[in-house]
């Protein structure tokens, strides 16, 4: 599903992409002059060059993507609301510190409350397969959902709605846990929790799950920004030539994170990267990396050098450090849905109305994310702090495809650095992610 509220679905995409055939069919008569009104919109070889085809080809796909963006700037001034105000952001305290991620100014954490995210009133209900398209490739067909118009969802009816088994109640005293069984995995929800898991890996939610009068319900973004995709499952679809870039984090006189014995984050970080780049070429990948060697380039730079390669996927390598010693384990960061409040914010203000380009692939976002968080588990042993959602990552949240940010391990944790130092753990990193991208 495109990263749009209730408000402006899959019709005004759909209307969008009309417009947009609309403006290149305006193009062409203008252009060639043609006075046939049906003349078609597909440019044959007959009436025009090859190479006019191609002009077109993106100008209709250039159009397309500006409107998506003005609708989706519009729809962040829509301001939708939550009837119920119990889900509030989780403020994690053991926030990593791997802290040049972003540029531009900090902005206070005691900014003024923000507008809770509203849903649009009297919209229907819509089936979502939760799969954006990218880069012209057609989206497979999915199962279809259907996302209610509701701010909160009885889990249970909506599961048995959309043909799923019913939720099944694991609780012990004092612990309360649902299970949501599906073919494809198993979705489990603490009410009063933002911490789920799904087939086993931490999830964080947006919205603490609510339970009332023994029923589990499930915030609305929840449902469509998480629970559908994991429900659909998959990869992110990529173009025949398969184009990827790797990301080493830092570089330069950014050195990132470092360990108690001084070893520098940018350095392993490149390291993974190269021996990523070379297990995904024999994969048949074409790579490409925004550095390698030891130099600096701004989070601005990697994005337009993503651009400039029309990369199908990007990966951004990191390693994470806290003031906590004993904090060790592997995260995955995509960036946050427009409307949920982001589970780790650090010092920036996290506001639920951006939307940001990125957004247009939330779900294969987190589709990408968990497979490699999945992958460098298994192959790591590592502890899973879960795939998380952030917003002020800016090198994630330009991209226009889907994207993730990889915390493979805390070089604060002497244990987990003596790992991070070590050539065969950082292979093992590598082969996990290149596993994961088969
Ligand atoms: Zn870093």
């Amino acid at each position: 599903m495109f990263g749009l509220p209730a408000s402006v679905g899959f019709a005004s995409v759909a209307a969008a992409g009309r417009l947009a055939q609309r403006l290149a069919h305006l193009v062409y008569t203008e252009v060639v002059g043609g006075s046939n009104p049906s003349a078609p919109t597909t440019f044959p070889k007959t009436l025009v060059s090859t190479r006019f085809n191609r002009t077109m080809a993106r100008m209709s796909k250039s159009a397309l993507q500006l409107f998506l963006l003005l609708l989706m700037t519009f729809a962040a001034h829509g301001k939708p609301s939550l009837t119920h105000e119990t889900g509030k952001a989780k403020k994690t305290a053991d926030m990593p510190m791997d802290l040049d991620l972003t540029e531009g100014q900090p902005q206070p954490t005691n900014a003024a409350p923000q507008t809770p995210p509203k849903a649009a009133k009297n919209t229907p209900p819509r089936k979502v397969n939760a799969v954006a398209p990218t880069n012209s490739v057609p989206a497979p067909s999915a199962p279809a959902y259907m996302v209610p118009t509701e701010n909160w969802v009885a889990l249970d009816r909506w599961a048995k709605q959309n043909k799923l088994p019913g939720l099944e109640n694991l609780s012990t005293p004092g612990a309360p846990l649902y299970e949501l069984r599906a073919p494809i995995g198993s979705f489990q929800i603490r009410p009063g929790s933002n911490l789920a898991a799904w087939s086993g890996l931490e999830l964080r939610l947006g919205f603490e799950p609510q339970l009332i009068a023994d029923t589990p319900l499930l915030h609305r973004l929840d449902l469509e920004k998480n629970l559908v995709p994991l429900l659909v499952g998959g990869a992110p679809h990529v173009t025949a030539q398969r184009v990827i870039v790797l990301d080493p984090g830092h570089g330069g006189t950014d050195s990132g994170t470092r360990s108690a014995e001084g070893d520098l984050e940018k350095d392993h970080t490149l390291d993974w990267a190269l021996r990523l780049a070379s297990l995904l070429r024999t994969q048949g990948w074409t790579v490409a990396l925004t550095r390698t060697n030891d130099t600096q380039m701004s989070l601005t730079d990697r994005v337009a050098f993503t651009d400039r390669h029309r990369a199908d996927l990007f990966l951004s390598l990191h390693f994470n450090a806290t003031t906590q010693p004993y904090h060790a384990g592997i995260e995955t960061y995509c960036v946050t849905p427009m409307g949920m409040p982001s589970n780790v914010t650090r010092s920036y203000e996290d506001n639920t109305t951006l939307v940001f380009p990125n957004n247009l692939f939330d779900a294969q976002n987190l589709q990408l994310a968990l497979n490699i968080h999945r992958a460098i588990l298994k192959a790591t042993g590592g502890r899973d702090r879960g795939v998380r959602r952030a917003r002020f990552l800016s090198v994630l949240r330009a991209q226009n495809r889907p994207a993730v940010l990889i915390e493979g391990g805390y070089l604060s944790n002497p244990d987990e650095a003596k790992l991070i130092i070590s050539e065969d753990y950082r292979q093992k990193l590598a082969q996990a992610v290149a596993d994961a991208l088969k």
